[in-house]
């Protein structure tokens, strides 16, 4: 590996975000579970939770549209399988994230009212039926991006990049980009992972 590639590699793992993650609740469309995990590698988060469509894995994503489209983003930011979407919830708030659902219901409030600042998972639903009511009311918010149009919703990867760019906005306003947030020696071992792999 070149001296230039390290840096690369130390720069980026410099930048990236352990306290901000998505977790797809039956993306089933490889392409968008592929667009999504770009965006993350833009905006710095580190790993990311999906719970497969029903009756699949997420492995069959891969080789096809996922790893094709994602630019060898998925190389980069670790997608962690969980088998469902409201254990993953409770799991991930207890470490210390807040879950804010993607979601439209009686305390929705708009995606830029939030503080990404703090640990933050944000929840995504599927195509057809969107996050389940079960997981929406389990989070500890639910944020939409207002919508002025005919059509009532996003593209699912749309929207995620449209709330991961806020946070990134908040984070670097923060200054949260400006030191590493992972530890010296969780730096090294990935470092050392990405160039090495
Ligand atoms: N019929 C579904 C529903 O009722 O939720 C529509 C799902 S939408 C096509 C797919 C996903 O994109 C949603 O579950 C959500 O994660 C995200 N999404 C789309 N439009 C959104 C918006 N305006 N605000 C927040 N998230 C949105």
């Amino acid at each position: 590996m070149t001296p230039e590639r390290y840096a690369k590699i130390l720069r980026v793992l410099s930048r990236r975000q352990p306290t901000l993650t998505v977790l797809m609740d039956q993306v089933n469309k490889p392409h968008n579970l592929s667009a999504i995990v770009r965006t993350c590698d833009a905006v710095g988060v580190l790993e990311a939770y999906a719970v497969p469509p029903k009756g699949g894995v997420l492995a069959e994503f891969e080789g096809h549209t996922y790893e094709a489209t994602s630019g060898s983003a998925h190389k980069w930011v670790a997608v962690q399988q969980r088998p469902d979407a409201l254990e993953a919830v409770r799991e991930l708030q207890g470490r210390g994230f807040q879950v804010l659902a993607t979601h439209l219901s009686h305390r929705s409030v708009d995606y830029r009212e939030a503080d990404y600042a703090r640990p933050t998972c944000v929840l995504l639903g599927a195509e057809k039926w969107g996050v389940g009511d079960e997981a929406a009311s389990a989070a500890d918010g639910n944020i939409v991006i207002p919508m002025f149009g005919m059509v009532q919703s996003l593209n699912v990867s749309v929207a995620a990049a449209t709330i991961l760019f806020e946070a990134q906005r908040q984070r670097l306003a923060a200054g949260m980009y400006d030191a590493p947030q992972l530890s010296p020696g969780e730096l090294g071992r990935r470092a050392f992972e990405w160039g090495y792999p």
